[in-house]
C-alpha cells in the first residue's frame, strides 16, 4: 500500500454519517496521521456539517440536491466544495490526493464509486458488502489488474484476513465464519411470525445501522457475508462453514490444510477492523476494553438453523446459481427490509419475498454493471407489485 511518509495517509469516506462512517472518524480522531480529504452522506446535513468543521475535508458529497443546497449555505464561511448525487460520489472516489476509499455506504449504490476508485488505483477499505456480493466478479479481477488492495472492514472478514496473514497462498482448507445468531437465536418459525420491528432492532452484541441489524436477525447478513468471503478469499462455497457463536468473541477463523485453526478474537468493536484496514500491514495501538477470558468463562458454538432462518439457505442457493442471482437476493432483501421497517409487511414476509423474487428471475451469467442495476430495479418493481396486490 502506498503510504506517504510526510503528509500522512489520505482517505475519503462514503457514508460518513452512518454507523461505520462515524466509527471510522473516531479512528481518525485518535490517529493524527490519517487525513480526511472527502466525506459523503445521504441526507444528514447537520451531522455532515459537524464532521466538516471537525475534520476539514476539501470536498463533501450530499446525495440529495436539496440537502446539498442547505449544506452549502451552512458552510459558506469555509472553503469546501459540495458535490451531489452519483456524479459527486464518482468525483470523490477518484480525487487524485486520496489513497484509500472507505466504502461505508449501504446497498448497491456503492458499486459504481468502488469500481471508479479501483480504476483510479485507490485501495478500498470495504464495509459495503452489497457491492462485492453483486459485483464481485467485476471488482476482484479489476483490483488485481490495477494492483490495489481490497481491505475488509466487515469484522468477520477482517478476522479471516488477519488469520491468513503470513500463511502461504492456497493452504486454506476451510473458513469458519462466525455468526452471533442475532436476537432470535433459538426461536421457532411460529415465534418469528410475531416479531416486530422493535424486536428485530435489538442486536445482542453489536450496535449497527438499521438495515444490517435486521439482516443479522434473519441471518441474511450471514448469507451476504458468505458471498463476500467467497470473493475476498477466492474459496469455494463448500469451504465456508457458518458457525453460530453467541458471544461474538471469535470474529472468525481459518482452518488450514494441516488441520491448524487460526482465529482472531476481540471484544465486538468495529473500530479494530476499521483501524486494521486503514493501516494494513501495520498494527497500531488502540485503547479500549480487552477480552478477559476468565470473565468470559465459556465460548460456545452451534450449527445454524437453516429451516427456521431460511434467509441463509436462500443465500446459499443464490450463491450457487451465481451470475445475477445474488443481486436479486440482495435487492429483494433490501426492499423487503425497508417494507418491514415501515411496518408494511410482517417479519416472515422478508424471506418469503426474497424466495419468490429469486424464483421468477432468469439468471444472467457475468452481468455487467448496467445489467446488475437493471436487475436491482426489476426486483424492486417485482416486490412492489407483489405487495400492492
Ligand atoms: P448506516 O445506515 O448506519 O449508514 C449508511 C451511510 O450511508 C450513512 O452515512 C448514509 O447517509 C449514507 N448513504 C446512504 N445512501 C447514500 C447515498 N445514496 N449517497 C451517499 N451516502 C449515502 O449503515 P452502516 O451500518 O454503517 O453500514 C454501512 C455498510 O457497512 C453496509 O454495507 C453494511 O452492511 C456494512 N457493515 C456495517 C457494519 C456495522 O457495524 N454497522 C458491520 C459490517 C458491515
Ligand atoms: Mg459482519
Amino acid at each position: 500500500m502506498k503510504d506517504e511518509k510526510n503528509g500522512g495517509k489520505k482517505i475519503a469516506i462514503l457514508g460518513s454519517t452512518g454507523s461505520i462512517g462515524t466509527q471510522t472518524l473516531e479512528v481518525v480522531r485518535s490517529n493524527p496521521e490519517l487525513k480526511v480529504v472527502a466525506l459523503a452522506a445521504g441526507s444528514n446535513v447537520e451531522r455532515l456539517e459537524a464532521q466538516v468543521r471537525e475534520f476539514h475535508p476539501e470536498v463533501v458529497g450530499m446525495w440529495s440536491e436539496q440537502a446539498a443546497c442547505d449544506l452549502r449555505t451552512r458552510l459558506s464561511d469555509l472553503n469546501v466544495r459540495v458535490v451531489t448525487g452519483m456524479e459527486g460520489l464518482l468525483e470523490i472516489a477518484v480525487l487524485p490526493e486520496i489513497q484509500v476509499l472507505v466504502t461505508a455506504i449501504v446497498g448497491m449504490i456503492g458499486i459504481r464509486p468502488t469500481i471508479a476508485a479501483i480504476s483510479a488505483g485507490k485501495d478500498i477499505a470495504l464495509a459495503n458488502k452489497e457491492t462485492l456480493v453483486t459485483a464481485g466478479h467485476l471488482i476482484m479481477p479489476l483490483a488485481r489488474e490495477k494492483g490495489v488492495s481490497i481491505l475488509p472492514v466487515d469484522s468477520e472478514h477482517s478476522a479471516i484476513f488477519q488469520s491468513l496473514n503470513g500463511e502461504p497462498k492456497g493452504r486454506v482448507e476451510k473458513i469458519l465464519l462466525t455468526a452471533s445468531g442475532g436476537p432470535f437465536r433459538g426461536r421457532t418459525r411460529e415465534q418469528l411470525a410475531h416479531m416486530q420491528v422493535e424486536d428485530a432492532l435489538k442486536h445482542p452484541n453489536w450496535s449497527m445501522g438499521r438495515k444490517i441489524t435486521v439482516d443479522s436477525s434473519t441471518l441474511v447478513n450471514k448469507g451476504l457475508e458468505v458471498m463476500e468471503a467467497r470473493w475476498l478469499f477466492h474459496v469455494e462455497l463448500e469451504q465456508i462453514q457458518v458457525v453460530v457463536h453467541p458471544q461474538s468473541i471469535i470474529h472468525s477463523a481459518v482452518q488450514f490444510v494441516d488441520g491448524a485453526i487460526i482465529a482472531q478474537l476481540g471484544i465486538p468493536d468495529m473500530k479494530l477492523p476499521i483501524q486494521y484496514a486503514l493501516f494494513y500491514p501495520d498494527r497500531k495501538p488502540m485503547d479500549g476494553k480487552r477480552v478477559d477470558l476468565f470473565e468470559m468463562g465459556q465460548l460456545t458454538f452451534e450449527k445454524p438453523d437453516l429451516q427456521t432462518f431460511t434467509g441463509l439457505e436462500l443465500a446459499y442457493k443464490a450463491a450457487k446459481q451465481g451470475g445475477s442471482m445474488p443481486t436479486v437476493f440482495n435487492a429483494a432483501n433490501e426492499k423487503a427490509v425497508a417494507l418491514f421497517l415501515n411496518k408494511s409487511i410482517t417479519y416472515l414476509q422478508i424471506p418469503e419475498l426474497i424466495g419468490s423474487a429469486m424464483e421468477q428471475h432468469r439468471v444472467i451469467l457475468e452481468p455487467t454493471v448496467e445489467q446488475i442495476l437493471e436487475t436491482e430495479m426489476q426486483t424492486y418493481e417485482y416486490i412492489s407489485g407483489r405487495i400492492s396486490h
